[in-house]
Order: C-alpha cells, then sequence, then structure tokens
C-alpha cells in the first residue's frame, strides 16, 4: 500500500497535469485550472478516508470539527442563541468539536472498513458526480473537464495502491492486490449503498442535461 507521502506525489502530478491539458485543450480557464488541479489532488487523497489512523481522515474530521459547529449556527432556536454570553460560544464550538472530531470519528472508523467501498471505481465515479453537480454554474464543457480530472486524480490513488501490492524484488503479490480496483463486493451493505448512490447521483444528471438547451458542444 502506498503512503500518504507518495499518494500526495502522485495525485498533485497527475492533476496538475491533466489541469495543464484540460486548460491548452478542452477550454478550462487559468482559475478553473487551478481549482481542478486542487480537486484532483483532493480525490486522489479521499479513498483513504476510510483508514482510521490514516492522515486524510484524521485532516477530514479536524476540518469538520470546525466546519459542522458552525454551519449548524443558524439553525439553532433564536431564543436559545439569545442568551449565549462568551463563555457559553467558548463550550458550544468546544464541544461540539470533540464530538465531531472523536465521537464522529470513532463511529465513522467503526462503520467503513479500510479497503472497503471507499477503494473502488463505483466510489471514483461518484466523486466525479459529485464534483460535476457541484459545479453547476459553469458550462458542460468545463463541468465535465472538471469532475474527469478529479476521478483521475481518484484511480490514481487506487492504481498506486494496487502497484504497491506487488513486491517487485520478490515477484510475489501481497494479500491486499486487487482491493483497490475493484467494483465493490456484492455480499456488503456499503456496496449496495454505494451502487443505489451512483445511479440517483446519475439520474439527477441525466435530467440536468436533459434540461440544458440544445447546444452545439463544440463551441464549449
Ligand atoms: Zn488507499
Amino acid at each position: 500500500m502506498a503512503d500518504f507521502q507518495h499518494h500526495l506525489i502522485y495525485g498533485v502530478g497527475m492533476s496538475v497535469t491533466c489541469a495543464a491539458v484540460g486548460h491548452f485543450q478542452f477550454g478550462l480557464t487559468p482559475v478553473q485550472a487551478g481549482a481542478a488541479a486542487i480537486l484532483g489532488s483532493a480525490a486522489s487523497l479521499a479513498p483513504d478516508l476510510d483508514h482510521p489512523e490514516g492522515l486524510p481522515g484524521r485532516i477530514l474530521f479536524e476540518i469538520l470539527g470546525v466546519l459542522i459547529p458552525i454551519v449548524t449556527l443558524p439553525h439553532l432556536p433564536w431564543e436559545y442563541k439569545q442568551q449565549f454570553a462568551v463563555e457559553h460560544w467558548i463550550l458550544y464550538f468546544c464541544l461540539a468539536y470533540l464530538v465531531v472530531r472523536f465521537f464522529l470519528g470513532y463511529l465513522f472508523t467503526k462503520l467503513m472498513t479500510h479497503r472497503g467501498i471507499f477503494h473502488s471505481l463505483p466510489a471514483a465515479c461518484i466523486c466525479g458526480q459529485i464534483i460535476f453537480l457541484w459545479m453547476s454554474q459553469l458550462l458542460f464543457m468545463a463541468r465535465v473537464t472538471i469532475a474527469t480530472i478529479a476521478v483521475i486524480g481518484y484511480v490514481t490513488h487506487l492504481v498506486a495502491d494496487e502497484v504497491y501490492s506487488v513486491d517487485w524484488k520478490g515477484n510475489s503479490i501481497k494479500r491486499s492486490f486487487g482491493s483497490a480496483l475493484d467494483l465493490g463486493h456484492i455480499s456488503e451493505f456499503s456496496t449496495w449503498l454505494a451502487y443505489g448512490i451512483l445511479i440517483s447521483l446519475g439520474y439527477i444528471i441525466f435530467q440536468q442535461v436533459n434540461a440544458m438547451p440544445m447546444v452545439d458542444f463544440r463551441k464549449f
């Protein structure tokens, strides 16, 4: 299995290269290409979110520990918030951080198995679908290009894991070989869930594209 540093090097290298191609061949603006390189790099680290001790997972829950209390703030009852003094805010943010970072993080790692559904091709496609839907303000071709770069970043991680599963010196294959670049396992609930999400997002994208006015995509 490749470590975090190797994944970062391969992911950033591949994403920057693809973003440059996106700029010169597929009409991405320099800003869009920069965003695509960042999203591709982030996608190349995403599969290891399921690793309990993994750096990406720890970073994610560190960020969520700050973001979730901020995002949920507007939804707290107004009468309740009005009574908040500084000490309440300190307590609120500290407790919320601890709950998200440690309790939710713990639950997540218990529910997910390493090299489970996060390390699979349907997960790579879902990543691309999410990016495509997120970039809804852009033209169709730019959305497709950026989403494709994210998928390439994600798949780069899976390929690196498979390559590192081969002991090239000893000409042998480690047990982990074949557990990164696969289609999921029919016996696991997470596989069914992933395909459900894949089909649902696919349907939403189909509806969106269908609702677009008929355009000549060669112009984009
Ligand atoms: Zn991995």
